[in-house]
């Protein structure tokens, strides 16, 4: 169980970037908060939900199954597909979740768009963006990435949203801000070359970089340990 009961946590969660929109002279709701589930129990899930939040997010696929089916009677839950995805789990992605945000090849979207039932509706997805610095090497390029969106936003069963990116750890507001700025600077460009995709969201910022990502124009910031504690073993 973390320190902090997860109804306070993310409350506090809440006021941060409520006050990090204020002082980035953003609206109020902007910004939405996905809270990032990976490890943890289906109860701190079903604390956050009690506390009003509806968007969770998780990395691993037959956990998060096993998740959804102890939480099936939530209603209105929105699950987000973070992590690394291999194109063998595509089918379950495609029918269990709301988005992925961690699309990085044509094939893998090609897949998610076959296998999506169609009673579901489009699957949003992000495409995932291997800025400067970036932790991982996954991620499409910035030179491929115009090239990647005009495939993905062609494919009937998906929904194209926007760019992600996971910037390798920085000390400091202004270090963080470099990546993040890019990530905006290449949703810019893509929005000049593409204007009909109406791209709307910029899935980054994390617990320790919140801040820099809402100045850099995040609209949705995943956080984990600042909602539920810090995770043990995988990280
Ligand atoms: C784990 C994870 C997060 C949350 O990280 P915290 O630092 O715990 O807030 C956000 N995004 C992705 C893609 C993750 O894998």
């Amino acid at each position: 169980m973390p320190d902090v009961p997860v109804s306070d946590a993310l409350a506090h969660a809440r006021r941060r970037l409520v006050d990090a929109l204020a002082r980035a002279g953003r609206d109020g709701e902007a910004a939405q908060l996905l809270a990032v589930s990976k490890t943890k129990p289906a109860a701190l899930i079903r604390q956050a939900y009690r506390a009003g939040q509806r968007d969770f997010g998780e990395n691993y696929l037959q956990e998060a199954l096993d998740k959804q089916a102890e939480l099936a009677d939530l209603d209105a839950i929105v699950w987000h597909f973070i992590g690394p995805l291999q194109s063998n789990k595509t089918r379950a992605v495609a029918e269990h979740f709301n988005w992925v945000h961690s699309i990085e090849r044509a094939k893998t979207a090609r897949r998610l768009s076959e296998q999506r039932p169609a009673a579901l509706g489009p699957l949003n997805v992000c495409l995932q963006v291997n800025v400067s610095g970036e932790a991982s090497k996954s991620g499409v390029s910035p030179d491929e990435l115009e090239t990647l969106a005009r495939e993905v936003a062609g494919l009937p069963n998906l929904r194209l949203r926007g760019l992600m990116t996971i910037p390798a750890p920085a000390e400091g507001l202004d270090a963080q801000r470099r990546p993040l700025a890019e990530l905006r600077r290449l949703k810019e460009r893509l929005d000049a070359q593409l204007p009909e995709l109406a791209l709307d969201t910029l899935s980054m910022g994390m617990s320790d970089d919140l801040e820099a990502a809402v100045l850099e124009g995040a609209t949705l910031v995943r956080l984990g340990t600042a909602i539920f504690g810090a995770r043990a073993g995988r990280p």
